[in-house]
């Protein structure tokens, strides 16, 4: 892949708001950042590191990124945690501490940091900073919603998050109350330009088509999402179940498996259970690999995009869709309503309400202008406030604010 400069950005966002990267960089010349999550595939948090780490290096700032070695018990309890986070029951045993603990202070061994400060994405590197003596500022960055997290986990990771300068959030409900650390808000983003995102020529949207064995003959309908419970599958079937009793059509769920992310093949099989029949005779496509070109295919082809979340930070997938102007429909939660407003630029529901989704779903199978105006209008919401260009400018806004203005 042909690594990209932020100059390539100047067509879509202009030659100002490049500029005004440029300078907001400069104050940061010389400085060494490090992030730190625990794996580089899957999911929205390498999904935005794949490309904000290269362009941070492209303008100026020595920017390095470091995996978390982990072993699959690590990350069985590390997604314990993730879902306890958002509020999940969990048996926090001492054992299990231990291990969590254990396996980051392993990984700290071998990871000199020497940096001018330090980015910790998420629950698993969350206790790294416990290892070093610490002479940066440490951000984390959650990207899971923060607000109402199992007491006893929160109790057991306070002392971590204390450490911390800073703590960043997708958007203002997933803050913590009460947390006497600094919380600040940054919206996450899109690449216009990476691979699941740029624009494709028809022939190769139909070459891939074709090797996948995604038939057009009828509208498909679409999650894009890992097999995780928060994402609700298994609701995304009953929804497509209702839809078909008024429109023919296609369901594909596309889920690829994050390393860090062990709960997705049980997931996945209880959807395959779910869907047997229908898998069979085509109505379903479930799709496991991970492909960006893929994806971003699907979610251009596909007449409407579903996202039933149940929780959810941000939810970049929707941005992508409506980057492709597709219509979306999709779980009034998380930072979802940050991207869509109701009726004009896709359509939110209660993540209870299946058939309020259906309903919603058939109405814009039926009525293709009303699709053209929710797709467009949504695309215009993505590219004034969540482009990657717009984390770049926030993100050095943070870091000056931590290092040169400290
Ligand atoms: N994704 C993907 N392939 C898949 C499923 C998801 O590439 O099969 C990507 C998706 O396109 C998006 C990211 O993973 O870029 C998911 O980010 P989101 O914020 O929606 O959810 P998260 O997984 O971080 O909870």
């Amino acid at each position: 892949m042909q690594r990209k400069a932020i100059e390539d950005y100047r067509e879509i966002v202009g030659d100002e708001y490049i500029a005004s990267i440029f300078k907001k960089a400069r104050k940061l010349y010389g400085k060494h950042i490090l992030h730190v999550n625990s794996t580089y595939q899957g999911g929205g948090v390498a999904e935005i590191l794949v490309s904000l780490v290269p362009l941070l290096n492209n303008i100026g700032i020595s920017t390095g990124w470091r995996i978390l070695h982990g072993t699959p018990d690590f990350f069985t309890i590390t997604k314990k945690i993730h879902n306890a986070l958002q509020g999940e029951k969990i048996n926090l045993s001492k054992i299990k501490k231990i291990l969590y603990r254990e396996t980051v202070k392993d990984f700290s061994i071998y990871t000199h940091i020497h940096h001018d400060c330090v980015i910790i994405h998420d629950n698993q590197p969350l206790p790294l900073i416990e290892f070093y003596n610490k002479r940066q500022p440490w951000i984390w960055r959650c990207h899971v919603d923060l607000s109402a997290p199992q007491k006893e986990l929160w109790d057991f990771l306070l002392p971590f998050i204390l450490r911390y300068d800073k703590v960043i959030v997708s958007n203002k409900n997933c803050k913590r109350k009460g947390l006497p650390v600094e919380q600040k808000i940054i919206h996450p983003a899109i690449d216009p330009l990476s691979p699941k995102n740029k624009e494709l020529s028809n022939n190769d949207i139909k070459k891939y088509l074709k090797k996948n064995n995604i038939p057009t003959d009828k509208p498909l309908i679409t999650q894009i999402s890992r097999f995780d419970k928060w994402k609700d599958p298994l609701g995304v079937v009953d929804i497509f179940k209702l839809v078909r009793k008024k429109v023919d059509c296609r369901l594909v769920l596309c889920g690829g498996m994050a390393t860090d992310d062990p709960e997705g093949i049980k997931i996945c099989e209880q959807v395959r259970c779910k869907t047997d029949k229908m898998v069979k005779n085509g109505d379903v496509i479930i799709i496991t690999t991970e492909n960006n070109i893929l994806v971003n295919i699907l979610q251009r082809v596909s007449s409407v995009i579903i996202q039933k979340s149940l929780r959810e930070g941000f939810g970049l997938t929707v941005a992508e869709a409506l980057w492709k102007e597709r219509p979306v429909v999709a779980s009034k939660i998380g930072g979802i309503p940050l991207q869509i407003k109701d009726g004009e630029s896709g359509f939110l529901l209660d993540p209870k309400d299946k058939q309020g989704f259906a309903d919603r779903i058939v109405q814009i199978l039926r009525d293709p202008k009303l699709a053209k105006k929710l797709g467009k209008n949504g695309k215009k919401n993505i590219k004034e406030n969540f482009l990657i260009t717009r984390l770049i400018s926030d993100h050095l806004d943070c870091l000056d604010e931590l290092i040169t203005c400290k």
